[in-house]
């Protein structure tokens, strides 16, 4: 089976994960789906975090058990201090641990500099930093309550932040967007520096132009999506699976050397593809 842009489904070794217990926020809808569902692939089992859409949730759910490993559905804001405690609190309730925390919710409200209002600006740094920065704090406390058991990996534990080519390339109109995932990068680093001598991995993913929801506009009609195409050498849209075969990878004892790094998954957005021509 393959998706539409033909990025193979069935690459993943079964057993890469096997054992382990993952969290991935925002998994019922583009990335983060596309996520959670690779995980529970490679072996892992899988809690789904959604804040809206209970039914596509089950619907990842299901889809990741028929992979024979478990996985549940957990309502929570991210941004919500409270409610992050409770599905931590939740998951090592029921599922005994986690291993793996892919802090992937993100959002976007876009206006012009001087249209933005407060509210705008607080909202997608509340989501796409504070509620990265809440979930990593609830993970990092178990992973070393637990430490490191060798049969289920090197690491005590593994964080990836979903972050953007725009945490490096600045984007007008989406200022805060744009500030939140620039956030991303140093909480992301710093937390590496901070935590790598007890054993846990943190890095991120910078994501390009994947097909998703967020960013319908950008693909949606044949103009938007030739426009798009000059800002990607290697000349395709993105499929939420490219991200996901990163993070399982990511996740993996496969890159356990790999610390406080941002793997950019944009088929080249990130190399400044005007200059191809001009500079
Ligand atoms: P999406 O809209 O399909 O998914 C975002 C998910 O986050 C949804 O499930 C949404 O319900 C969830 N979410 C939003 N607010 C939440 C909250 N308060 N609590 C819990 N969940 C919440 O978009 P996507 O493209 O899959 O985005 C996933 C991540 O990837 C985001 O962090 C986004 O910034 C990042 N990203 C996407 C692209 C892209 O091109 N699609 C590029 C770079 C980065």
């Amino acid at each position: 089976m393959s998706s539409p842009e033909g990025a193979p489904r069935d690459v993943l070794p079964v057993h890469l994960l096997q054992g382990q217990k993952a969290l991935v926020t925002g998994a019922n809808s583009g990335i983060g789906r596309a996520t959670a569902v690779a995980l529970g692939r490679a072996g892992a089992d899988v809690v789904v975090n959604y804040v809206v859409g209970p039914e596509e949730a089950e619907k990842v759910v299901e889809e990741i058990t028929a992979f024979g490993v478990r996985a549940a559905a957990y309502q929570a804001d991210v941004s919500d201090e409270e409610q992050v405690v409770a599905m931590m609190d939740r998951m090592v309730r029921e599922f005994g641990t986690i291993d793996i925390l892919v802090a992937n919710a993100g959002m976007q409200r876009d206006a012009a500099f001087t249209e933005m209002t407060l509210a705008q600006w607080q909202k997608v740094l509340d989501v796409n930093l504070t509620g990265q920065f809440l979930c990593a704090r609830e993970a990092t406390k178990e992973f070393l309550r637990r430490g490191v058991v060798p049969e289920v990996s090197r690491a005590a534990g593994k964080i990836i932040c979903m972050s953007s080519v725009h945490q490096m390339i600045p984007w007008t109109g989406h200022v805060n967007y744009a500030a939140s995932k620039g956030g991303v990068q140093m909480m992301m680093e710093t937390l590496a520096q901070e935590l790598a001598p007890k054993k846990i991995r943190v890095n991120a993913i910078g994501p390009g132009a994947i097909k998703t929801p967020i960013n319908r506009d950008a693909w949606e009609t044949a103009t938007a999506r030739e426009d798009l195409l000059r800002l990607i050498p290697y000349d395709r849209i993105g499929d939420p699976e490219d991200i996901a075969y990163t993070a399982v990878a990511l996740a993996s004892d496969l890159m356990d050397y790999v610390v406080g790094t941002t793997i950019y998954v944009d088929g080249g957005m990130t190399l400044f593809p005007g200059f191809a021509t001009g500079g």
